[in-house]
């Protein structure tokens, strides 16, 4: 009988797409997956530690193992991700939970397979977790799950020590890959059928920065956007330090690139940027904002915004909120500052009492939502152009994006995933929108 893998992945698209790498190794490993933990021979955890949730939701997903893995002792428990990165994890991890057979860590991936096979063999808990980063390691096939998306590494690691964060301890220094080989995964994607390709870094705009891939950023954009083929393209992580005119001209170019930025702005407050360490300050953010809507008026922009970093005013905080409204996000990812132990910000002076944070983030939620409402209004009545990704169930109802990125629904007897549909939209509701197939009818973009 065929054994069985079952993956739960922590965190951010890197780690999903990291996962998708995990579940390649494992097939060729001859495993199938299971949906059902019970079922399985093999459950990895896929970690992230960015925050303490995330940690601890993970903490309690493994130890909620303890009772299967007495039932099936032959049951192989695996960490890896960020958190077994993390400088003293795995001696905390082998402590708490002791039915853990393999540790492995973001740098060391491609040994997964032979870290399985040593514990095959012996009796004691296979741990390897790699100090520093080594070559980029060009074999790992993964095994995509997300058709008609596909993500593509352009770069991993980040060199840019925002002071909150841990992502450049346990992910490394920045590499870049070689553009040919990014440029062979896109066209090899491209003829498989996929037909929105993201090219993904924690920080994608200083790309061959250290001089290693003979190409910018822009470059790459430009040399991925004129492989031919039906198919929609999107980058993120932008960062703000490093967004630049050359990159918008390329999409110009293009318009195949999608008219979505996704461009953290962590804080409208230039004290508070300043703290974070992110190297910009609110005008250099809003000019960039006003360059690319100079070029595109209907360009959206999604954005993540930290509250309650340490020493942040009331008067800090308002000064998101104006940035906010400026900006007219399509939408914004929003988090309570979570202090990681080993970052700079956790040793900072003037933590945010938790009431003043739960305060600002609910008043910032509530106007993020009222934006993207209004947003969504101006649907109402046009057509837009979505890739159907998926099917829900429960709903009864395909579902997909537009090249902002909104989302939405529509009834289909037929299976559209995977094809451009055309819908005239009927109803808004928060940041969903539903519509009826409209068939030859010339799309006419929301905002436009
Ligand atoms: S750019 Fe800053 S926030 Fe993003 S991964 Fe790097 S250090 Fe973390």
């Amino acid at each position: 009988m065929t054994e069985k893998y079952h993956i739960v992945t922590y965190g951010c698209q890197m780690n999903v797409h990291e996962s998708e790498k995990i579940a390649g190794v494992l097939r060729r490993m001859g495993y199938e997956e299971t949906q059902n933990k019970e079922d399985a021979d093999v459950i990895v955890f896929n970690t992230c530690c960015i925050r303490e949730n995330a940690e601890n939701h993970a903490f309690g997903n493994i130890g909620a193992l303890k009772k299967l893995k007495k039932q099936k002792p032959s049951l192989l428990i695996v960490v890896g991700g960020c958190m077994t990165q993390e400088k003293g994890k795995t001696e905390v991890l082998s402590k708490k939970f002791p039915f853990i057979d393999i540790m492995f860590g973001t740098l060391n991936l491609e040994e997964l397979e032979t870290l399985i096979r040593q514990k095959r063999e012996q009796k004691k808990r296979v741990v390897k977790i790699r100090e520093t980063e080594g070559e980029i390691v060009e074999t790992l096939e993964p095994y995509r799950t997300s058709y008609p998306n596909a993500w593509v590494n352009i770069t991993y690691g980040c060199n840019n020590f925002c002071s909150y964060c841990i992502v450049p301890y346990v992910r490394g220094r920045e590499r870049s890959r070689k553009p040919e080989n990014i440029i062979a995964e896109c066209k090899k994607l491209v003829a498989e059928g996929y037909k929105e390709i993201t090219l993904l870094g924690q920080n994608v705009n200083s790309y061959g920065a250290d001089g290693s891939t003979g190409m910018n950023f822009a470059e790459l954009l430009d040399a991925v956007a004129s492989i031919e083929g039906n198919f929609r393209l999107r980058f993120m992580t932008s960062h703000p330090k490093d967004f630049n005119e050359e990159v918008v001209k390329v999409m110009q170019k293009h318009r195949k690139i999608m008219r979505l930025v996704h461009l953290p702005v962590q804080s409208g407050s230039n004290a508070v940027l300043q703290a974070m360490n992110r190297r910009y300050t609110r005008e250099k953010y809003l000019s960039e904002i006003k360059m690319l809507r100079s070029y595109f008026p209907e360009a959206e922009v999604t954005t993540d915004i930290i509250v309650g970093f340490p020493n942040e005013t009331e008067e800090d905080y308002l000064q998101t909120e104006s940035l906010v409204k400026e900006v007219d996000f399509a939408s914004a990812f929003t988090f309570v500052y979570s202090k990681r132990t080993g970052t700079k910000a956790a040793t900072m002076e003037g933590q945010i009492p938790e009431d003043v944070q739960k305060d600002r983030i609910m008043r910032l939620v509530e106007l993020v939502n009222s934006l993207t409402r209004k947003k969504s209004e101006k649907y109402l009545g046009k057509t837009v152009e979505i890739l159907c990704e998926d099917y829900d169930e429960k709903r009864g109802l395909y579902l997909g994006r537009d090249e902002f990125g909104r989302m939405g629904y529509f009834k289909s007897e037929k299976n559209l995933i995977g094809e451009f549909v055309v819908l005239k939209i009927t109803e808004a509701n928060g940041i969903s929108l539903y519509g009826e197939i409209a068939e030859n009818l010339e799309s006419d973009k929301a905002g436009e």
